[in-house]
């Protein structure tokens, strides 16, 4: 590990100046990600910037017809709240699936969607449900927010401070986890909304994308057999020893139709 200043933020204006004012500062949140990245001296931050002590970047709650979370609410959290279990069970599920119990003890949903690892399971969820991801400058489409991998729309001195989800009629989350990490090898996520279906697949590509194939035949009729004949195709996808893009192209098919039986 290289030598690095350590901050403890006291409010989000501060932390936001200081990650600005310092030229390769960095913030950190469960540590889950950024702190292995600094053990194997892949980044070299001059100064940490720690959101812990930031009461109002935690919590869940329901605001009209969404459910707003803070950007440090931890996976376990999310995975243990009565309030999304029953709202969108579906999400409860997903943060249940994340790693093992020490990362869904310190890892948070905003350093993942932030950090935008192509694997991670959160992007996905943020994508199908048309979430809205605020930051203490503004608020993002789910669309326009995960640009490639390890990329998002946030710039220099952005942060997230919660993630607004709407509920949908329905929703399911499938996946094909890696065995050791847990990690989606493919997962997809369905939700049906009252104006229409997304279906949003991690793992499988650079980044989270939509499946709109899908999206257009579920909007028609939402079982799993409207999707069976539809193929994913290969371009694109990630090769890697764990699954070649053919693997992932098939996968992506038998999740949907897994999370389209499992929504219903
Ligand atoms: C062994 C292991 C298994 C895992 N398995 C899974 C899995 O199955 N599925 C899955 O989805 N994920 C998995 N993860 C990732 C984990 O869920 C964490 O969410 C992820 O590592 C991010 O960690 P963190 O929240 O602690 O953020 P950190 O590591 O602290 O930060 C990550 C990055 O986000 C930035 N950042 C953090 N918070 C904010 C914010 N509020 N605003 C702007 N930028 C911010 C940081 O500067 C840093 O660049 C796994 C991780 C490990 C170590």
């Amino acid at each position: 590990m290289y030598n690095f200043e350590y901050h403890k933020a006291k409010t989000i204006a501060d932390a936001s100046a200081m990650i600005t004012q310092k030229s390769e500062a960095k913030l950190v949140a469960g540590g889950m990600t950024l702190i292995p990245t600094l053990k194997l001296r892949l980044a070299k931050p001059s100064d940490l910037v720690d959101l812990n002590g930031l009461p109002e970047l935690k919590g869940i709650k329901r605001e009209g017809s969404a459910v707003v979370i803070g950007a440090m609410t931890r996976h376990v959290e999310v995975a243990e709240s009565a309030e999304v279990q029953k709202a969108i069970p579906a999400l409860a599920h997903l943060a249940s699936h994340i790693g093992d119990p020490a990362v869904r003890n310190r890892g948070t949903l905003g350093g993942s969607i932030s950090n935008n690892d192509p694997v991670a399971d959160y992007p996905a969820a943020v994508v199908a449900l048309n979430a809205t991801v605020i930051t203490n400058k503004r608020k993002i489409a789910a669309d326009a927010f995960f640009k490639g991998m390890f990329e998002t729309a946030l710039e220099p001195g952005e942060i997230v401070t919660a993630v607004s989800f709407p509920m949908p009629e329905k929703a399911a989350y499938m996946k094909f986890p890696n065995p050791a990490s847990r990690y989606a090898i493919v997962g997809v996520f369905v939700a049906k909304h009252k104006d229409g279906v997304r279906v949003a697949v991690t793992g499988a590509g650079p980044c989270v994308f939509r499946q709109k194939d899908m999206e257009a035949a579920l909007a028609k009729n939402f079982s799993a057999d409207a999707i069976k004949s539809i193929a994913q195709k290969q371009d694109g996808l990630n090769g890697d020893i764990h699954a070649s893009p053919e693997y992932r192209a098939h996968l992506v098919g038998v999740m949907a139709r897994r999370a389209v039986a499992a929504a219903g």
